[in-house]
């Protein structure tokens, strides 16, 4: 597909977590690759901001194409702006853009998390749709992937990208395209020219891999490591949940990035503690159980301190509750547990 004259998605800034110095790097870059990426099973709500029927149909179509990959993670449209994590505005002058991951809650209700500078019904303009849905999902711009291999000729690209269409400022074209991602913000896989987190290039940017000097043009869509990626971090799940018990520990054995899911019945109306016990770095979320949606209830996310993932909260005898944690780094003995009292 040529994409030659089309603009491109101008990405905002991921916020970057304080973490204890002499951290160890492993340790690290786990907990910044995985504290982008949402908990498996969460249902995104998104609000329309504005925008004719037409273009919030193809986000709604490129929700819908994520979904169907398929992926475990629940897209519902809300016309409740509180209650919504995305929304998504069609300001024509302000590009195309998405706040990346787990960053998105972060943004006030008040603000847009999401934007699309251009018609989204055409080829180019479906493949933008899935790429902002890409941010939200927790993916960043491939060709800043580290392991590219990507040498630049940088007066050409500040040539290109301050020019039309993009205009944007020197910084803005450093930030998004000449600047590599730290080793320690990506999860090391390979570099995916076909993804559709991938810019188009024209020819003259690129001077090595040799063989994109004449252009990188992408195909479009989702390519077999996009949706890999995805598939990984949001498995649809089958199997009946397991129950947590109370007083009864369950062992975890997880790794890297991998996600435990438990039911609880409370017997009782009364306070609860949901702690985690060991050394690792984990999210816990839990959600309760309203006519077969599950609303977040509250999150705590222990990674990076020495601390252990804990919620207090009253739950409610004959509720149905879930939680779920994720995994970033499973600490010395490489397991823990989790238990509720
Ligand atoms: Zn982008």
């Amino acid at each position: 597909m040529n994409y030659e004259n089309r603009p491109l998605c101008l990405s905002k800034p991921t916020i970057r977590r304080e973490l204890p110095p002499g951290m160890p790097d492993a340790r690290m870059r786990l907990i910044r690759v995985l504290s982008k990426v949402w908990v498996n099973e969460t249902e995104l709500h998104y609000f329309f901001v504005d925008g004719p029927e037409a273009q919030r149909q193809a986000v709604r179509d490129a929700f819908a194409e994520w979904k169907a990959l398929p992926l475990g993670l629940k897209f519902t449209e809300t016309t409740d702006r509180a209650a919504s994590e995305i929304r998504i505005a069609f300001d024509p002058n302000d590009g195309s853009w998405s706040y990346v991951g787990r960053d998105l809650l972060g943004i006030p209700a008040t603000e847009t998390t999401m934007n699309f500078g251009w018609d989204l019904t055409d080829d180019y303009g479906h493949s933008t749709a899935l790429h902002e849905i890409g941010h939200t999902l927790g993916l960043p711009h491939e060709h800043q992937n580290p392991f590219s291999g990507i040498e630049w000729d940088e007066d050409a690209v500040y040539r290109f990208f301050t020019g039309s269409p993009n205009f944007w400022t020197r910084s803005q074209t450093e930030h998004n395209v000449l600047r590599k991602i730290s080793t320690q913000e990506v999860d090391g896989s390979a570099w995916d020219p076909d993804s559709v987190m991938e810019y188009w290039f024209p020819a003259g940017l690129i001077r090595e891999p040799a063989q994109y000097a004449g252009g990188l043009n992408p195909p479009g869509g989702l390519s077999a490591p996009d949706k890999e990626w995805a598939k990984k971090f949001y498995p649809e799940l089958t199997a009946e949940l397991r129950e947590l018990k109370v007083f009864e520990s369950q062992l975890l054995e997880l790794a890297a990035g991998q996600q435990a899911d438990f039911v609880l019945k409370p017997e009782a109306s009364q306070n609860y503690t949901i702690s985690t016990f060991g050394q690792s770095d984990m999210v816990m979320v839990l959600f309760e159980d309203d006519g077969g949606s599950l609303r977040y209830l509250g999150g705590d996310d222990d990674s990076g301190t020495g601390l252990n993932a804990q919620l207090n909260l009253r739950l409610l005898a004959g509720r149905r509750y879930v939680v779920r944690l994720r995994l970033y780094w499973a600490g010395g003995i490489g397991k823990s547990s989790v238990m509720y009292w």
